[in-house]
């Protein structure tokens, strides 16, 4: 019977070494560890400063899976799109996107997503797996490796605002941020890297109480728990007291402003009740708010994009009470890789 073999990249460093000690000496763990990581080797022959005898040895008890671009899509505004396939087969996409000053790398945590956004096309599809650490940070060095190729410079910032929901891949997403913060890794600071959640009260707390150091971005779009049920059925269990409270007890722990995003639609919440509900939520904590553009997806005339008049009564609203907004264009419209249209057209 054929045994399946391990992906090698799933152990943490300190695993290396304790597989070290049993089969050879510890430290061949730490260069085993650079090969994967520093050196990013697709094979154990890569290995060259092991002996022949321990390169077999590994051959015979792991894999070194890696993630593979299938397919990239350039759009007219510089926004690349990367439809990804893992070792089992499955896809997932990630985003690279310029503008004057950054280039940011939108990741994928999930295949599909278990949430059910009713303006998101990744809800559509069925959640298949978690992604594990290395395919997150995969994408990550495939982007870079864009970034540097087509804007001559490497990535600035990451947003895990790609497929999935990240707070219900919770170690995983962890694991791969390490990785890309480590000296090993991408060396990036955290402080460039947003983590973006449906808003999962558990899960903020989880986030706060390990103290982490990157940002943290809250999928809101109303501050009314009967409209945001209405277009986020899975938040019926995590009403907006519960969500508020996590908040503030992720600012008490983590001193770091929470980033709402926010998309108006027409007859939906572009009326003064949900204004004035959203000024009043953002007096909770300090924070600041995204408005997003509705990336139409197909949902039968369901969501419209508010008219610039109702976005203008939110900035004017936000402004009045010292909260910042920004309005947020869509990028990538044409290849279908702008926010929430991510469903593996291609
Ligand atoms: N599950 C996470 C991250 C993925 S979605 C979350 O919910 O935050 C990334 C962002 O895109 C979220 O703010 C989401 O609400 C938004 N989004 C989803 N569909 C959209 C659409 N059709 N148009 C604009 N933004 C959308």
């Amino acid at each position: 019977m054929e045994i399946t073999k391990k992906d090698i990249r799933a152990l943490s460093k300190e695993e290396l070494r304790e597989f070290f000690s049993i089969n050879d000496k510890a430290f061949r763990g730490n260069q085993v560890y650079e090969w994967l990581w520093s050196k990013g080797a697709h094979s154990f022959e890569d290995m060259t400063n092991l002996s022949k005898a321990t390169r077999a040895m590994l051959e015979e008890n792991f894999v070194i899976n890696h993630i593979k671009v299938d397919q990239m899509q350039r759009s007219s505004d510089g926004t690349v799109k990367n439809a990804v396939r893992l070792h089992d087969g499955l896809v997932v996409e990630s985003v690279l996107i310029p503008t004057n000053t950054r280039t940011t790398a939108c990741v994928s945590s999930q295949v599909g997503c278990s949430l059910d956004c009713n303006f998101c096309a990744t809800a559509q599809l069925k959640r298949m797996r978690n992604l594990n650490p290395d395919e997150i940070y995969d994408q990550v060095i495939a982007i870079d490796k864009e970034s540097r190729l087509y804007h001559n410079r490497p990535l600035s910032n990451i947003v895990f605002m790609g497929m999935g929901e990240p707070l219900m891949n919770y170690n995983n997403v962890l694991k791969a941020i390490d990785m890309i913060t480590s000296t090993e890794g991408l060396s990036m600071s955290p402080k460039r890297i947003t983590v973006s959640t449906s808003g999962l009260p558990k899960m903020i707390k989880k986030l706060a109480d390990d103290e982490v150091k990157f940002q943290l971005a809250v999928s809101l779009h109303s501050a009314i728990d009967s409209i945001r049920a209405s277009i986020m059925p899975f938040s019926k269990n995590f009403p907006l007291v519960d969500l508020k409270e996590s908040l503030q007890y992720w600012y008490a722990k983590t001193k770091s402003k929470v980033t709402y995003e926010y998309v108006v639609w027409k007859n939906i919440n572009d009326n003064k009740e949900s204004v004035d509900a959203l000024v009043k939520f953002c007096k909770y904590v300090p924070c600041k708010v995204n408005l997003i553009e509705y990336n139409p997806i197909e949902t039968e005339g369901e969501f419209q994009q508010a008219s610039d008049e109702a976005i203008d009564a939110y900035i004017s609203a936000l402004a009045e009470n010292g909260i910042v907004a920004k309005v947020r264009r869509s990028r990538g419209k044409d290849i279908d890789a702008a926010c929430g249209q991510l469903a593996n057209k291609s």
